[in-house]
């Protein structure tokens, strides 16, 4: 079973859009069904008309899923849980680093500009706990295994990919679970809901080949199902930066505005990114004959000029 997770933080742009035919097209080629999860845990993205305009882009293309939507911001109870079995295990940690605090002390990771925990608040006292409670809110911390521990290195096998490798204490640290204003965080968030919806491939784009590691720990540690990974590349704007949301005018809403037809963006995403051999308009249900991730592998990122205009 393969996952929407749209964050409906503005509109889908190109990107989104070729993660999510590649998501539909790795479920439905198995035969398998896709579910579609808002992840709307950011207050900011708590936006009305939000989600739906991104619901609505994704049937534009062509792509549809099973049941009912679930949404993050309604799933506090499932991550307090999960909270507390790390708890129990004796791995969480209190920290009151500001983000100052974080950069002063924290090694930046040299690929993707997050930073290395530095384990700052790892080994404060209950006093200390208690005394930096009373004047800030807390995040809460995962301590990772020590460099030279085997358990804290972490081997995932991407279908497009190939065989990834982290050890956590390296890459990113004691990560975060729970961030000081309350909003569960990322990792743990997607952890607990692709278990509780039955996923068993998560599809999504190369920028997040990072989180595979510490989600797959997160999997580990709680006893839930190891999904199976595939991280598609990433599309590239006309000036080689990669596609963000503010590139606006070539998300779906502005490409749709123009009168550009959904078989036509299908049609040349799917070339663009070599799967297949001409750009002719095409339909999502059209390219799952023959699908395979093989023609992805070793591709960098995708150009997007042309797919368009
Ligand atoms: N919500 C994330 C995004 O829109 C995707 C997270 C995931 O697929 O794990 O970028």
């Amino acid at each position: 079973m393969g996952r929407f997770a749209p964050s409906p933080s503005g509109r889908m742009h190109l990107g989104n859009a070729f993660s999510a035919l590649m998501t539909w097209l790795g479920a439905r080629s198995r035969g398998g069904s896709v579910v579609m999860r808002v992840e709307d845990l950011d207050p900011r993205c708590q936006v009305p008309g939000r989600a739906e305009a991104i619901m609505d882009d994704l049937r534009w293309l062509g792509l549809d899923w099973d049941g009912d939507p679930v949404f993050q911001s309604r799933r506090g109870d499932a991550y307090d849980e999960a909270l507390a079995r790390l708890a129990g295990l004796g791995l969480t940690y209190l920290c009151f680093c500001t983000r100052a605090e974080l950069h002063a002390a924290s090694a930046p990771h040299a690929s993707d500009g997050t930073y290395v925990y530095a384990g700052t608040c790892r080994g404060l006292s209950a006093e200390e706990v208690a005394r930096r409670s009373a004047v800030r809110a807390p995040a809460v911390r995962l301590a990772v295994p020590d460099a030279d521990d085997p358990a804290g290195t972490v081997e995932v096998d991407d279908l497009v990919a190939g065989r990834h490798r982290e050890v956590l204490a390296r890459e990113c640290g004691d990560f975060l679970v729970r961030r000081s204003d309350g909003v569960t965080a990322y990792q743990l968030a997607v952890v607990v809901d692709d278990a509780a919806m039955g996923v068993t491939q998560v599809v999504r784009g190369r920028d997040l080949l990072g989180s595979a590691a510490r989600q797959r720990y997160l999997q580990r540690l709680l006893g839930l199902p190891e999904v199976e990974y595939a991280h598609v590349p990433l599309l590239m704007a006309a000036d080689g930066r990669r596609l963000s949301k503010r590139d606006g005018d070539l998300d779906l809403g502005a490409i749709r505005a123009r009168g550009v037809r959904p078989e036509t963006v299908v049609g040349r995403l799917a070339h663009a990114a070599g799967l297949t051999d001409s750009d002719a308009p095409t339909t999502p249900t059209e390219l799952l004959q023959g699908f395979s991730w093989d023609p992805l592998r070793g591709r960098g990122d995708i150009p997007c000029d042309g797919i368009t205009t």
